[in-house]
This record gives structure tokens, C-alpha cells and sequence, in this order.
């Protein structure tokens, strides 16, 4: 609207203007009354009234170097800071000085070419007002002739510093804009519905593998087909626009422009226009690549073993409660098999853990590879896999493969160089017979399994009830010896050992445990079980205490030393402490070292490790001595007598049982005899029950014998008035 009154003021202006000269003092009115009497009144007022109200400046000036205003309308006032009077003639300053020193050349060529091309003019520059004001001017004129014939400029200069702020402004925005969407770190785009790019910033070109966001546009003409790994996706994004308005966080995989395939994540909206009509869609995207890949290894770990490749317990679990769901769908079987390798901790700890490493790999193939693909193969742990034979109809069909899988695993294998044979133990739990669910299930295999390795391994046991009462009283047992091992609940019997005379030389110390609630619990119940547990080093520490205590009193008593002899379990020699935790006892008891006989088992050997050479050397370096126990039965090998530091073979009550009767206990008995005599071992029989036993051990030339016939396991005090009733002479 004002824009409209500027223009017929000056149109009107304008005409009557170029018609005639005016005086500079008069008004416009009063000059345009003069010099055309055939308008009106009315009009003239109309237009001075107009001319008064102009905002901005009416003018006429010369084509001369000044500008010299020929006449100024009374606007001037308002924009210059100059009354009229001040500017026509440059009577106090030309339009020249008034316009500004650095646009006053841009000025004059604009208006020079326009008017040698005899158009309008439109020129915006700034001006310096009376007060040293800038103000940005629009000044629109054209060269006209004058009454005289002169050329001059006609026009009309307004002030447009607002607008020019305002223009300023925006610019300044679109700038800083612009500034974020090229330097963004993220990808920003915008496209058609239909998948092409308007627009996009070098983030995402360098992003999609391109040198430059033309490129990008030029070339990614179909976003559906050429960038997404899955087309379908595209449909999703468009689904999501469409429904939503918005996608957040929306995942996908494209391709590069080279072809290789990077994760992106995308947040973007629709725009629209003000009747709602889609613009473009608008948003940024971020390579994702490393925290997926992240993501999927974090997922692996939490659902596969590292080692083996196989799933964990944690997909097992899954797998099993799909596995149980289908199973009752169809009316099937389903088989949970626990599958713990026999003697697998001995082989790690003397061959190393790469060797029981490769060891487990080696076991989880074999499984793997005597399965159905429809079957898992999990590893639970340690040595431990679980399998779920799925949709077997019939048990039979499941113990033939359960008959393979033992096949497969025990077949040797190579580990440094040299062939190892490892068995499993295999406990089998069905659904839905042994448990409805995952854990129940879990449970009566794991106790099947048990069963299997007490029935003496590398063979499988189903679960039957009689298991799980056996299991539960394990338990019960284990939490009761935890607090007996806390509240002294364990005692020490002595057996005595005589030499060939029948004089006292020694005894055994045997472990005992009354319970109020369980009764006497034999050590072939409890032992298994500490040994399991780990309860076996407390327990042995504490009969190794009170066994050394009581064989220091005993020379006390008896005026001569006698030797104490200790059980160590295999399991101890895990533990690198155990020579340092010996001799502390020892020291701590005021003990002669050679007093003491430390007894071990030939499974220590399983293995043939350099380790258990180690600590047995360390033992030796005590002073004390070591038995070998229980010889005779399992491999009884010779060579670990040859190899290993003993100093006491003990000929096993198994093998003493019906020797007088010349079997062949008895022809083992005396090879084992003469051949530690070779040797210069001690040979000591044990479970000698009649004087037919002893005579002919004694014939044979057994050194030491221990047995009912001598005497049963004693408390410590009843063994010591043993002592001293019998003065050391059975
Ligand atoms: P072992 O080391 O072979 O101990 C000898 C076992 O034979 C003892 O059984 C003893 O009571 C029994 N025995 C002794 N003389 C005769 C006999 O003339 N006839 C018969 N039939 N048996 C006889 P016990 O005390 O029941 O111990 C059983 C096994 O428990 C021991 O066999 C040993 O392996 C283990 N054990 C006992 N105490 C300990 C201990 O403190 N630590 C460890 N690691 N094992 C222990
Ligand atoms: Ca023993
Ligand atoms: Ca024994």
C-alpha cells in the first residue's frame, strides 16, 4: 500500500514536473499551481500533501558531478538530517558528498549506464546524514530534459536501511545455515519421495564414498535400488514418513558408491508446504558401522563361546526352551545330555592351558560333527557341554548316538606331539519324563552325569529318581562338612603300622566325621565329595594339624619317634602353596620332617607333568617322605616309581585280600615286593585281616604292614594307651 502511494505520487509528480521549472523555495504545490493552472486545486493539494508525506525524497538534480539538486522534496529532511534548502544548489553540501566516499563510483556508473541506455535506474547505496549517520538508500530515477532541454535526473530516494538490516539478517542466517550444513559432521540431505537427492552436504558424500555433494546427486538417482543393501528398506522409510511424519534412529545397511556396504542411522521428517502438500524429505545421517559391528560382537560374546565357536549358556538356555516347546507340540523326545570330560583338569594344569585349550576345541568338533544339524552342542563351561538331541521318537535311537558321541570323543587325540585319550562322562535327562522344564532338566542331567562318573566314566547314565535322592543327600552332605569345617567337626583316627616284628613304627591318620544328623559318614562318602568341592584343602589342613600334634606327643610318650602318615588328595597339587603350607605345619608342630610319610595316589601322574615332579621334589626337600598308596590297582605303572622321588610302595588291601591263598594277588604281591627291594623302596602292605596274610608278606619280604589284624583306626587317645599298654609291640 505504500509502496502504491510512492508510486502514483511519483507518477503524478512526475508528469507535472517534467512540464515545467520550478523555483526551489516553493513548495511542490505551490509550483506546480504556477506552472499548470489547468489542474485543480484539489489534485495539487492532494499532491503536496502527499509529497509532505513521502517517506523518502523526492528530487530533480543535475547530471553534474555534485548530483546539484535542482529540487528536493520536504522528505529530505527525514532521511538526510538536511533541511531541502541545505541541498538545493549544494548550497551546504552536494548529494555527491552526502552520498557515501566508497559507494559514490557504483552509484555514478549505474546511473551513467542507465541513462546512456536511456532506462530506469534503481541503485542501492548508503548515505552519511547530517548527524554521520549510515543509512542504505534505494534511489529509482531516470534522466529526463528539462524545460531548457537539459537532461536531468528525476527520482525519488528512500530510506531502506530496515529492509536492508532485515536482508542482512537473513543472510547472515542463511549463511551461518549454510555454515552448518557444510561443515556438519553428519550426512544432511533432502529428497523427493520418489528418491532423488535436492540436496546434499559433503559430510554425506565423503559418507556414501563420493568427492563432492554434486557428484552425490548426480549419481544416486535411485535411492531404493542403488543405496540400501535392502531394498525393502526404502519402502519402510516411506512407510514410516508417510504414517509418522518422522523417522528416528532408523537403522539401515547401503552401499558406498564403491560397493563396499557401511550401517547408517537416520533421523529425518517430511517437509511440507502451508496447504500440506510434501516438499521434500529432510534429515541427517551417521555412519553407525563401528558401533554395530561392536553391537555384533558384543552379541556373539553374550550368546557364543569364545573358544569353541559353540553357543553358550546363555543361547543353550534359549535354544532349550524352543527346543521343549516344539518337543510338546509334536509329542517327541527331546534328550538334554551333561557332558563332563573325564580327567580333562589333569591334562590342563601339566599340559598347559594351550594344550586344554586345544583339547576342548578339538572335543567340541567332534561333538559338533556326531550331532544333527537339528541337534546344539553347547559348552556350559570349563570342560563341560551340554547337547539337545531334538525330536527323537524312540530312546533307543538316542543311545545309539549317545554310543557314538563317547565313541568319537575317546578316539585319541594329538596334543605336543604325543596321542591322549580322553573319556566323558554323559548324564541324559528326557522331556518329558525326567522334568517339564529348562532347569529341571539341567539339573537331573547334571546328576545323571555324576552317576556316570562314579560308575567309573567314559560311559553315559539316564536320570532316575534314586539319583536325584542320592544327589540331594551330596548336597546336604556338602553344606553340613562346610560347617563342620568351621565348627572343628572333624576328627583323626591312627592306624598303627609294625614292622616285620610286629613293633609300632608309625601310623596312618585317617580322617572321621560323626554328624548328628547323618550319623558316622564314612571318608569313601565324604572325600569324593570334598575333593569335588574343593573342601578338600581346608579338611586336609586341618588333619594334617591335628595329625602332626599328635605324632610329636607321641614320642613324648613313648620315648622314641614314630611316623605319621598324611593322605594327600590329587587335588591338592593344584595349589602352588602346598609345599610352603606343608612345611609351615610341620615347623608349626615342632615336628622332625622325617617323621612324616605323605601319602599319594598314582593320579597325580595323569598327565606326566613336570609340575608334579616339582612340587613332589619340594615335598622331598622338607625331609619327609612320600607313598605311593593304594599300588597295585589302576595302571600301577613301574615307571612313575622310577621316575618320581617315592620312598614307600603300599601294596593295596585288594591285592592282600586272599593272598595266603597263592592267587593272583599274590603273584603281583611278590613281583611288586622284590621289585622295590631292586629298587631300595619301602614296601608296606595294607589291609592285612589274618597272621596267613602277614606271614606270607613277611616271607616275601614286605617291609611294613598295617591291617585289622594289628589294629583298627584309633581315636588319638586310644592310641596312645596303645602305646603305652603295649609298650610299641603289637
Ligand atoms: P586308604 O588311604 O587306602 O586308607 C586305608 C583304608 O583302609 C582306611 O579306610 C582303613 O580304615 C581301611 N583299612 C585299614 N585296615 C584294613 C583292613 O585290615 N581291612 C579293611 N577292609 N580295611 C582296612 P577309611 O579310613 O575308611 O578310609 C578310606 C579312604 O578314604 C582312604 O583309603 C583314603 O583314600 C581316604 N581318606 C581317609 N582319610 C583321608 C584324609 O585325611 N585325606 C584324604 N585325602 N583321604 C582320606
Ligand atoms: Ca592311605
Ligand atoms: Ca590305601
Amino acid at each position: 500500500m505504500a509502496w502504491y502511494i510512492t508510486c502514483c505520487a511519483l507518477t503524478v509528480f512526475h508528469v507535472s514536473f517534467a512540464m515545467s521549472q520550478q523555483s526551489p523555495e516553493k513548495t511542490s504545490a505551490e509550483y506546480l499551481a504556477n506552472v499548470n493552472t489547468t489542474l485543480s486545486l484539489d489534485p495539487i493539494r492532494v499532491l503536496d500533501t502527499l509529497m509532505a508525506n513521502l517517506n523518502g525524497m523526492a528530487y530533480r538534480c543535475r547530471l553534474d558531478a555534485q548530483w546539484t539538486m535542482r529540487f528536493v522534496s520536504q522528505g529530505c529532511l527525514a532521511l538526510t538530517g538536511y533541511a531541502s534548502d541545505a541541498l538545493v544548489d549544494n548550497k551546504q553540501i552536494s548529494w555527491e558528498e552526502i552520498t557515501l566516499g566508497e559507494d559514490r563510483l557504483s552509484v555514478r556508473e549505474e546511473i551513467s549506464a542507465a541513462v546512456a541506455a536511456n532506462r530506469n535506474f534503481s541503485v542501492e547505496y548508503r548515505i552519511l546524514t547530517c548527524t554521520g549517520q549510515e543509512k542504505w538508500v534505494l534511489e529509482r530515477g531516470m534522466a529526463v530534459l528539462d524545460e531548457c532541454g537539459e537532461q536531468v535526473l528525476e527520482g525519488f530516494i528512500e530510506d531502506v536501511s530496515e529492509r536492508r538490516q532485515a536482508q542482512d539478517a537473513v543472510a547472515h542466517a542463511e549463511l551461518r545455515y549454510r555454515h552448518i550444513f557444510e561443515h556438519a559432521s553428519e550426512g544432511i540431505f533432502q529428497t523427493t519421495s520418489d528418491g532423488h537427492y535436492l540436496s546434499a552436504n559433503m559430510s554425506l558424500a565423503r559418507l556414501y564414498g563420493y568427492s563432492s555433494p554434486e557428484k552425490l546427486i548426480a549419481d544416486l538417482a535411485d535411492i531404493e535400488r542403488r543405496l540400501y543393501v535392502d531394498p525393502a528398506q526404502r519402502e519402510k522409510f516411506r512407510h514410516l514418513m508417510d504414517t509418522q511424519g518422522e523417522v528416528v534412529n532408523f537403522e539401515s545397511e547401503v552401499y558406498r558408491h564403491d560397493g563396499s556396504k557401511i550401517w547408517i542411522s537416520e533421523n529425518a521428517h517430511s517437509v511440507r508446504d502451508l496447504q500440506g502438500e510434501l516438499i521434500c524429505y529432510e534429515g541427517t545421517v551417521q555412519d553407525i558401522t563401528e558401533r554395530r559391528s561392536y553391537q555384533e560382537q558384543l552379541e556373539y560374546q553374550a550368546n557364543f563361546d569364545q573358544l569353541t565357536g559353540l553357543p553358550n549358556r546363555n543361547l543353550l538356555n534359549d535354544r532349550l526352551e524352543q527346543a521343549i516347546s516344539s518337543a510338546a507340540r509334536r509329542g517327541y523326545f527331546l534328550a538334554l545330555v551333561f557332558i563332563d570330560l573325564d580327567n580333562f583338569k589333569f591334562i590342563n594344569d601339566s599340559l598347559g592351558h594351550v594344550a586344554g585349550d586345544e583339547l576342548l576345541v578339538e572335543v567340541a568338533h567332534r561333538l559338533r560333527h556326531s550331532l544333527r544339524t537339528v541337534d546344539t552342542v553347547a559348552r556350559q563351561g570349563g570342560d563341560e557341554f551340554v547337547l539337545v538331541l531334538n525330536d527323537h521318537y524312540q530312546v533307543a535311537s538316542i543311545i545309539s548316538l549317545l554310543e557314538r558321541v563317547l565313541q568319537e570323543v575317546s578316539r585319541p587325540i594329538m596334543l605336543m606331539g604325543r596321542d591322549w585319550q580322553v573319556g566323558a562322562s554323559l548324564g541324559v535327562a528326557l522331556y518329558p519324563t525326567d522334568g517339564e522344564d529348562a532347569l529341571t532338566l539341567l539339573k537331573h542331567a547334571d546328576i545323571a552325569m555324576y552317576a556316570a562318573k562314579a560308575r567309573g566314566r567314559n560311559n553315559f547314565q539316564f536320570f532316575t529318581h534314586e539319583m536325584n535322592r542320592i544327589s540331594d543327600e551330596r548336597l546336604q552332605l556338602e553344606a553340613a562338612m562346610r560347617v563342620a569345617l568351621e565348627q572343628d567337626g572333624f576328627s583323626v583316627a591312627f592306624q598303627p603300622k609294625v614292622d616285620h616284628r610286629r613293633r609300632i613304627v608309625g601310623a596312618e591318620a585317617l580322617a572321621r566325621w560323626h554328624t548328628a544328623d547323618f550319623g558316622t559318614v564314612a571318608p569313601d562318602r565324604f572325600i569324593p565329595i570334598a575333593e569335588e568341592t574343593g573342601l578338600i584343602v581346608p579338611l586336609t589342613g586341618i588333619i594334617l594339624r591335628k595329625a602332626f600334634a599328635a605324632a610329636s606327643k607321641w614320642s613324648k610318650t613313648l620315648g622314641k619317634p614314630l611316623n605319621v602318615a598324611v593322605n594327600l588328595s590329587p587335588r591338592l597339587f593344584l595349589d602352588d602353596k602346598l609345599v610352603g603350607h606343608i612345611a609351615g605345619l610341620i615347623s608349626e608342630a615342632g615336628l622332625p620332617p622325617e617323621r612324616v610319610e605323605l601319602e599319594i595316589t598314582e593320579s597325580i601322574f595323569i598327565g606326566d607333568s613336570g609340575r608334579t615332579l616339582g612340587i613332589l621334589k619340594g615335598l622331598k626337600r622338607l625331609g619327609v617322605s612320600l607313598v605311593m598308596d593304594d599300588f597295585g590297582t589302576g595302571y600301577s605303572s613301574l615307571s612313575y616309581i622310577r621316575r618320581f622321588p617315592l620312598d614307600i610302595i603300599k601294596i593295596d588291601k585288594s591285592l592282600v585280600t586272599g593272598i595266603e591263598h597263592e592267587d593272583d594277588g599274590a603273584m603281583i604281591a611278590r613281583a611288586i615286593i622284590s621289585m622295590c627291594q631292586s629298587l631300595r623302596k619301602t614296601v608296606v602292605a595294607e589291609g592285612v585281616e589274618n597272621q596267613a596274610q602277614f606271614d606270607f608278606l613277611r616271607y616275601q619280604g614286605c617291609d611294613e604292614f598295617q591291617g585289622y589284624l594289628l589294629a583298627k583306626p584309633l581315636p588319638d587317645q586310644e592310641f596312645s594307651d596303645l602305646l603305652i599298654a603295649t609298650d610299641g609291640q603289637l
